[in-house]
């Protein structure tokens, strides 16, 4: 989920604070928050002890927000602030939880749970992120058992944003694993996690309690990349997940889409997040020029905070009454809690939560048209009810339909293409076609063991597939998959199981490139296979593969299309 690296807001930290708070906080020193607090309030929140968990499982409407660590160790003058801060928001009784970011926006930054270690005595109220850019498979698996052991279980399972910058140079991505990935790997940690003992016999290790998050990016164009967010967001759920933040935006229609494609997939009973980034000028002009990825200010908004922007309190009151007249949307809707970000101190934030609760039970739908601020021609899975302004929870809009029984023939769908899928149809399928004779034949053939022919095959593999894919010889084939292009040439996050959040108007977040995941959903569409495209287990690649024949290793059950236990699949 794409968050603002923190340069302003909370400054940076003094490697002396935490001793410092933890030391305040033993002496019960009082906060900006306990002094804003009636007299009579305890010291510890009257939030101690009701867990993350149960407040997105329960009936009442939380509020949480977003802490971003900094990038150093800061200086003396700045010191403090930042754990300060994050302390203030938890003893404040207006807030149950906060979140803390992992290296928003690509940049390095302190970890997450050094500002959750500090804050350690309430980990249950803390949610970590945790996203695949910097680390591989291990990396992440370590970081997971260390935040179990630290006992923060409320971890957001991210991608990640592509790195901007690093030490000497751009940082070189990971993305071993995807989100989906990663929260496979959260739940076989939650189920016991399998692993090979030293005496080559299975041993399954003590279960972790995750409460697993995901994020969905529903603030898309077009339909080509809306759709596969929704199908990958099903996924997740599939794979882990157990409650969901969609991603920062400004449409209230589009947020409600989200809960309604859940309920039409049968998964409505997945708490979702509302968020809320509060907006600056800057903010907006920066999310309006689609420097961040997935995040969006349309022109329209970005006309409005330009306008307040000029007037006397440089905006302030409109940002504040457009967050929380969001937050009172979200509680309208039926989200399970609201989620605040942004440049702001926590006054600020308690403040918008103030205003929010001020608002009478059924005012969010008079606000509601004036926050559903739509991209142009933007692509609704949902119709539209012109009373409510929102999504119209019965009807899957009519042309959206229309076009999956008569879809127009895209330019992706190419010789290539046709020649793939028929290809793959009379070799490829298991238990179909030439199946049987190629996996007879590939036993002999395997490079394994190699002989003359196996030599031939291999260099008519590699020549064939890099012509025709620009295929980087991975041995775990995606193709069918991705609907026969290359995820490790065409993507720049080589995502096996759907989209980042990070695409605009179809373009891959690096914008060197159409996103893999809208050309796929076009080819796939043609055919009628869009709306299953996603309706198959995580794939998670064996890197041990590389520079093996993909197709000896799938004729031979190495890869990930062999057949997998019912556990695996779970
Ligand atoms: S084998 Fe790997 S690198 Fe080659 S086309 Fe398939 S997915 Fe791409
Ligand atoms: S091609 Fe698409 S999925 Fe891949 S990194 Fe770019 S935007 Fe993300």
């Amino acid at each position: 989920m794409a968050s603002l690296p923190n340069e302003g807001r909370s400054g940076e930290h003094n490697p002396t604070s935490k001793a410092t708070t933890q030391e305040d906080a033993a002496a019960g020193t009082a906060t900006s928050a306990d002094v804003a607090a009636a007299p009579s309030d305890p010291i510890d929140s009257p939030n101690d002890g009701v867990s993350y968990r149960e407040m997105l499982l329960g009936e009442r409407f939380w509020y949480g927000a977003e802490t971003v660590p900094s990038r150093g160790l800061g200086t003396p003058d700045l010191s403090d602030r930042l754990v300060n801060e994050a302390e203030e928001l938890l003893s404040d009784r207006r807030f149950g939880w906060v979140s803390i970011t992992d290296n928003p926006g690509g940049v390095p930054m302190l970890p997450p749970d050094w500002l959750a270690g500090v804050l350690s005595p309430r980990a249950e109220r803390v949610v970590v992120h945790e996203t695949c850019k910097d680390l591989n498979r291990n990396g992440l698996e370590a970081n997971a058992w260390r935040y179990a052991s630290e006992g923060f279980d409320n971890v957001l399972a991210l991608t990640g944003d592509y790195p901007t910058e690093g030490y000497g140079g751009m940082a070189q991505p990971v993305f071993d694993l995807d989100s989906v990935g990663l929260i496979s790997l959260l739940k076989s940690m939650n189920d016991g996690l399998e692993v090979r003992g030293r005496r080559g016999q299975v041993e399954k290790l003590p279960p972790t309690h995750f409460f697993i998050g995901c994020c969905v990016s529903p603030f898309k164009r077009h339909e080509r990349e809306l759709m596969p967010q929704y199908f990958k967001l099903a996924l997740k759920i599939l794979a882990g997940a157990e409650w969901v933040i969609p991603q920062l935006g400004y449409d209230m229609r589009k947020f409600h889409e989200v809960k309604l494609m859940l309920a039409s997939r049968g998964m409505g009973h997945v708490p979702v997040v509302g968020n809320v980034y509060i907006l600056t000028k800057t903010v907006a002009k920066v999310f309006n020029s689609g420097r961040l990825a997935g995040c969006v200010v349309t022109d329209e908004l970005l006309g409005k905070v330009n306008k307040y922007a000029a007037g006397p309190d440089k905006g302030k009151q409109f940002f504040k009454e457009l967050a929380a007249k969001q937050l009172a949307c979200f509680k309208g809707l039926g989200f399970a809690a609201g989620y605040i970000a942004g440049m702001a101190k926590p006054e600020t934030f308690a403040a918008i939560v103030d205003l929010a609760n001020s608002y009478g039970e059924e005012d969010w739908r008079d606000f509601m048209p004036e926050i559903c601020f739509s991209q142009p021609d933007e692509f609704f899975l949902f119709d539209h009810d012109p009373k409510t302004a929102l999504a119209e929870p019965t009807q899957i809009n009519p042309e959206y339909l229309k076009s999956l029984e008569h879809p127009p023939k895209p330019g992706e769908v190419g010789l290539g293409y046709r020649l793939s899928r028929s290809v793959h149809s009379t070799a490829f399928t298991r238990d179909r076609g030439l199946w049987g004779l190629m996996r007879w034949i590939f036993r002999d053939w395997d490079e394994q063991k190699p002989g003359f022919f196996g030599r031939i095959a291999r260099g008519v593999e590699r020549g064939s597939k890099g012509a025709l894919y620009g295929c980087k010889d991975c041995g775990d084939c995606s193709l069918p998959d991705t609907a026969y292009i290359c995820p490790l040439a065409c993507c720049s996050k080589g995502s096996r199981n759907g989209p980042c959040g990070g695409s605009r108007d179809g373009r891959c977040e690096l914008d060197d490139k159409e996103c893999l995941w809208a050309r796929a959903y076009e080819r796939l569409k043609y055919y009628g296979e869009s709306e299953s495209m996603l309706d198959r287990p995580a794939v998670i690649y064996n890197p041990a593969l590389e520079e093996t024949s993909s197709w000896a290793n799938t004729y031979l059950d190495r890869d990930h299309h062999a057949p997998r236990t019912k556990t695996e699949d779970q």
